[in-house]
């Protein structure tokens, strides 16, 4: 139901017995960021074992397959195509041999010069098994190999523009890398002394590990058997770190860039309140799960009960077909349906993060209002999203963002909603940066993109190609 979809989640571990489950269980936690395939590659030193398959981490790895990648070490991945089509070709985590060995790589972001940089590395004789960019992240990783895989990773991020977070794998060492604007998040921690390493803390706080810290914007963190190397690889940029993380796309219950996901997310709900205020609202309801803890906030401010007035489904399949319009918003009422008593009479505050085509929030609205309320408000817990991403995070192209073209004037009618409240972008800022840490990217909302190339600018469109 949301348009925008999250990117990717890595996980990686080295140094422990039971290296595949912990990871199986460590993607299990990732599963919100990705829903098209899964993969995973082990090593008991000597020889990389991948798996990889369309669908879900439960369905990718039965007990069957995982008792097949045996070692010690490994590095997981859930995917969401967001550069390259959806199919188990571009399914990761990819592997290759090349002069250095074995290698396996797994990335979470989006690289802007992909297409630059597969274009130069085709005349210079390389082939590609995929229209992936981290593929291309692999073939510069050889490209600039000597003898030594960390400073392999070091001359790929010379070429690299963009949004990468990611861990590599060899026989005898797990690198995990950001680039230096930290656009991604990723964190590192450890397990009966193993090394693990996960794009969000709810994987490390449910296979029992310790969080120790993020990896840093430019670093490059190796473990092997000589223990940990941190190699400040480049120096970091000026941050730009994913706003939309705390948002919508991170767990609530993840720790993100240093912050609780779900503490910044009813922050962002309290700002709200107090720049678009619903004048004597009896009831605050979120669109589940996303909206929830923007609506607590938001109620807390504007002293209204907060309730569950929208139930969610969760368990809905994605091959249902559609009984024509027989079904007045059929596809919406198969995930939401309000519940009659508590919004029938009553001025009512319905709570989202966002808006991308504007269809999803009419049809909210509408069933909402089909119980009778006295009047339905719409409320948006961060600016009008106007512009796509180019760091890996599949947004429509900006015809098909209704605020790239509309006014909220036009919106609040198209939704039909009474009234319709977006959150400022310097209010979005204030409650994201309260600890006193700015260097957020906001370029869905305001255009400034952070990274950008000269000769590839702007790249047609970085979401599912079709
Ligand atoms: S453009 Fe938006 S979604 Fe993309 S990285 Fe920046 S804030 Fe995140």
């Amino acid at each position: 139901m949301k348009q925008l979809h999250d990117e990717c989640g890595v996980f990686g571990v080295f140094g422990h017995p039971d290296a595949a489950t912990i990871t199986y269980l460590g993607l299990h936690a990732l599963q919100h960021r990705g829903q098209e395939s899964a993969g995973m590659v082990t090593t008991e030193g000597r020889h990389l074992n991948l798996h990889r398959q369309m669908g879900l981490v439960v369905d990718v790895f039965s007990e069957d397959v995982l008792s097949r990648l045996s070692g010690t070490s490994a590095i997981g991945h859930v995917r969401y195509s967001t550069a390259g089509s959806s199919s188990l070709q571009n399914a990761q985590p990819i592997k290759c041999m090349f002069e250095g060995g074995a290698l396996a790589l797994a990335h979470n972001g989006n690289i802007v010069n992909s297409d630059e940089l597969q274009g130069y590395l085709k005349k210079n004789g390389h082939v590609f098994q995929s229209t992936s960019d981290s593929e291309v992240l692999l073939h510069l990783v050889a490209t600039a190999y000597y003898d030594d895989i960390p400073k392999a990773v070091s001359g790929m991020m010379d070429k690299a523009l963009g949004a990468y977070s990611m861990v590599l794998l060899s026989p005898d060492k797990l690198v995990a890398v950001r680039d230096p604007r930290g656009f991604r998040p990723l964190v590192m921690g450890r397990l009966d002394g193993a090394v693990v390493v996960a794009s969000e803390t709810t994987s490390l706080d449910l296979i029992g590990a310790t969080v120790e810290r993020e990896i840093e914007p430019g670093e490059i963190v190796v473990a092997s058997e000589d223990g940990v190397r941190s190699i400040q690889a480049k120096p970091a940029r000026e941050p730009a770190r994913c706003v939309f993380e705390h948002i919508y796309f991170a767990r609530p219950d993840s720790e993100v860039f240093g912050q609780q996901a779900y503490t910044v997310r009813k922050e962002l709900g309290r700002q709200l309140a107090r720049e678009q205020p619903v004048e004597d609202a009896d009831l605050v309801i979120p669109v589940p799960d996303s909206g929830v803890s923007a609506a607590i906030g938001f109620a807390e401010i504007q002293d209204a009960p907060f309730d569950m007035g929208l139930v969610r489904s969760h368990y809905v399949g994605r091959t249902f077909i559609e009984p024509e319009q027989r079904i007045r918003n059929f596809g919406v009422k198969l995930k939401l349906n309000p519940v009659p008593e508590l919004v029938r009479g009553r001025v009512v505050v319905v709570v989202d993060d966002s808006i991308v085509r504007g269809t999803t929030s009419r049809k909210i609205v509408e069933m909402v209002r089909a119980r009778s309320p006295k009047a339905v408000h719409l409320r948006i817990s961060s600016p009008p999203t106007r512009w796509p991403c180019y760091y890996g995070i599949d947004t429509p192209s900006r015809e098909e963002l209704i605020a790239s073209s509309m006014s909220v004037e036009e919106i609040t009618k198209l939704t039909t909603a009474e009234s319709l409240g977006y959150l400022s972008v310097e209010g979005m800022h204030r409650a994201v940066s309260g600890a006193g840490k700015g260097g957020y990217c906001d370029a869905c909302f305001t255009g400034n993109y952070p990274v950008r190339t000269d000769r590839n600018w702007p790249p047609q469109r970085h979401g599912r190609k079709k």
